[in-house]
């Protein structure tokens, strides 16, 4: 299965792309992650994207299109992936399209989640993760046992420097202008499934399912 998930920041990408992860054994291309690891571990792409990703800008095509190109020649991309936070503007998509047929492969559908933006900014402003073991919490739908410590390992839970309300809401205007137009792109590709993205996680994964028909 090959999948690309669309939708805002915070609309839920990374949770349905877990499931789907487990789903079909195939695994989560996240240029978000992969920037982040790359800016922690100080290279020379992490440096160069860090500004960016800090001001809630898009890091330019050329950077994204190469990692993402070199992460699907590898080989558990062979039966399948699913893409999480990309492609994000036109010239990326066209640039997926000419590197799948690069490798003889086709998108299967593109997800794209539904969402009201104005309780994005709550699920995104509340988000926190472990800094050790990674696990995801949410201080109002998915509450520590303890105040700013991981249920799993006693971590610190720490905030993503651009979940800040003002960053968030320039992703938000980002998000409007550059990435919203490949709905059209994909609807006229027939690629397009829309699922409403403010029900309950799993009702969203049914949907997904469905959808996709394997439920
Ligand atoms: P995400 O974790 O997907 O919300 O991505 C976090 C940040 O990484 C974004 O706000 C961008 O600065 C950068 N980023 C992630 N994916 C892309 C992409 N496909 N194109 C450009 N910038 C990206």
């Amino acid at each position: 299965m090959k999948l690309v998930l669309l939708g805002p920041p915070g609309a839920g990408k990374g949770t349905q792309a877990a499931m789907l992860v487990k789903k079909f054994a195939i695994p989560q291309i996240s240029t978000g992650d992969m920037l982040r690891t790359a800016v922690s571990g100080q290279t020379p792409m992490g440096i160069k994207a860090k500004g960016y990703m800090d001001a809630g800008d898009l890091v330019p095509d050329e950077v994204v299109v190469g990692i993402v190109r070199e992460r699907l020649q590898q080989v558990d991309c062979a039966t399948g992936f699913i893409l999480d936070g990309f492609p994000r503007t036109v010239p990326q998509a066209d640039a997926l399209k000419l590197n799948l047929v690069e490798l003889s492969k086709e998108l299967d559908a593109v997800i794209s989640l539904d969402v009201d933006i104005d309780s994005l900014v709550e699920r995104l402003t509340g988000r926190r993760s472990c800094g050790d073991c990674g696990k995801g919490f949410h201080l109002k739908f998915d509450p520590p046992g303890a105040d700013g410590k991981c249920d799993v390992c006693s971590g610190e839970l720490k905030q993503r420097a651009d979940d800040q309300e003002e960053t968030i809401r320039k992703r938000m205007a980002v998000y409007h202008q550059q990435t919203a137009p490949l709905e059209d792109y994909y609807r006229q590709a027939g690629l397009l499934i829309a699922v409403d993205g403010m029900a309950e996680i799993t009702s969203v994964q049914q949907q997904i399912l469905m959808a996709l028909q394997v439920a």
